[in-house]
Order: structure tokens, then C-alpha cells, then sequence
């Protein structure tokens, strides 16, 4: 009688167990992932980052960045509502799942901005891929809606000898040129 009590508080305290270790899981992912979009957070994205940092600086392989941010987002939210402005970030985020390789890394920086970590990506490939990804951004209509995204986007190849925030900086400077050049269109930093 003894043993079995003693067996049905095992059992308990591990299920109890069980259970923390989720909660403590689902806590982490919330710490560094943005809710609206599941993209990671500029938290989580730092984590990322800093572990493809290392390992560059290991093997020599420069990952590059991409800085993106949507064209005119603002006339999006004031004509058709802030809740088609929200449909419209997920529906980016969701072509750049599908058009991104599964050991790229997405962060929302913030707002209508999000950066692109490219692993063992020359910065050409990057325009490459970030062009293509422009492409289909403006041939896909945001769900419920006849309008397409488009964006201005800064790619730069992480300096090894810099830091991430320098390198992030530099990509959102070339961001900024692309959208005094006009918008919808990628450059280098
Ligand atoms: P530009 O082409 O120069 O980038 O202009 P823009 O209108 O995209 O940029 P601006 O910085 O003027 O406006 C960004 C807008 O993004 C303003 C802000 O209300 C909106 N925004 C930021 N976060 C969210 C969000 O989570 N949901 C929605 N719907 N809008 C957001
Ligand atoms: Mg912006
Ligand atoms: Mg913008």
C-alpha cells in the first residue's frame, strides 16, 4: 500500500516535471519570437547570428545579410485598415519561407523591417536570391486584397573582423539608398 502511494507520487512529480519543461520550452520560443509573424525576434535573431558568427570565423565562410523594408506600408494601413497591414506582413513572411533555403534565418528587426541571414552566401548570390524573392513579393496579391508588396532591400556580407550590429547597419544604410533611388530594388552595402 506504502509502495504504491510512493509510486503514484513518482509518477505525479514527473508528469509535473513533464510539464514544466514545456511551459519552459513554450517561454523560450515566446522570449525570442515576434507573435504576429513567427519570424525570430531581434533576440532570438542575435542568438542565431552569433552562432553562424563563430562558426564563419572558423571556416572562413562570410554568411551575408539582407535589410528589407516594405514599400510604402504606411498608404497600405491608411487605405485598406491596420488589420490588412497585419495579414500583409505574414503574407511576406510566408512567401520568404517558401523562398528561402531552410538554413536562412528570418528576424522581424521591427515594423514593416526584417533582416535575412544568409549562411555561406556570396554577397551576388544574396542579390540573386533577394531579387527573385522581390519578384515574387510583386506578383502575388496580399491575400483578400488586388495589391502586391514590394520592398527596398541592403545586402551586405558579414565582415568577419565587424560586429553583427555594424554589419546590420551597414545593410540598413543600403536599404535607405534603395528607397532614395526609387524603391523596389535591392542594394549593396
Ligand atoms: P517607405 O516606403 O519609405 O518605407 O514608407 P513606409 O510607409 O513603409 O514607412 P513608414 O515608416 O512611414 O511607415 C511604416 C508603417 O508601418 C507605420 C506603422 O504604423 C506600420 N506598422 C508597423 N508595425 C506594424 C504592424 O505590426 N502592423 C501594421 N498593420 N502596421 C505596422
Ligand atoms: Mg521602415
Ligand atoms: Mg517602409
Amino acid at each position: 500500500m506504502i509502495r504504491e502511494a510512493g509510486m503514484f507520487e513518482l509518477l505525479a512529480a514527473e508528469l509535473r516535471i513533464a510539464e514544466l519543461e514545456k511551459e519552459l520550452a513554450e517561454a523560450r520560443e515566446a522570449a525570442s519570437t515576434d507573435p504576429l509573424t513567427g519570424a525570430l525576434n531581434r533576440r532570438g535573431f542575435e542568438q542565431a547570428c552569433q552562432r553562424e558568427l563563430a562558426l564563419a570565423r572558423r571556416s572562413g565562410l562570410s554568411f551575408a545579410l539582407a535589410h528589407l523594408d516594405i514599400d510604402d506600408f504606411k498608404n497600405l494601413n491608411d487605405t485598406l485598415g491596420h488589420q490588412v497591414g497585419d495579414k500583409a506582413l505574414l503574407h511576406l513572411v510566408n512567401l520568404l519561407r517558401k523562398s528561402m533555403r531552410p538554413s536562412d534565418v528570418l528576424c522581424r528587426f521591427g515594423g514593416e523591417e526584417f533582416v535575412l541571414m544568409l549562411p555561406a552566401t556570396s554577397q551576388e548570390e544574396a542579390v540573386k536570391a533577394i531579387s527573385r524573392f522581390l519578384r515574387e513579393c510583386s506578383a502575388n496579391f496580399i491575400p483578400g486584397t488586388d495589391r502586391a508588396l514590394t520592398f527596398s532591400a541592403g545586402v551586405v556580407v558579414q565582415d568577419l573582423s565587424e560586429s553583427l550590429e555594424q554589419a546590420i547597419q551597414r545593410a540598413d544604410e543600403a536599404t535607405y539608398a534603395a528607397k532614395r533611388s526609387g524603391k523596389n530594388r535591392v542594394v549593396t552595402g
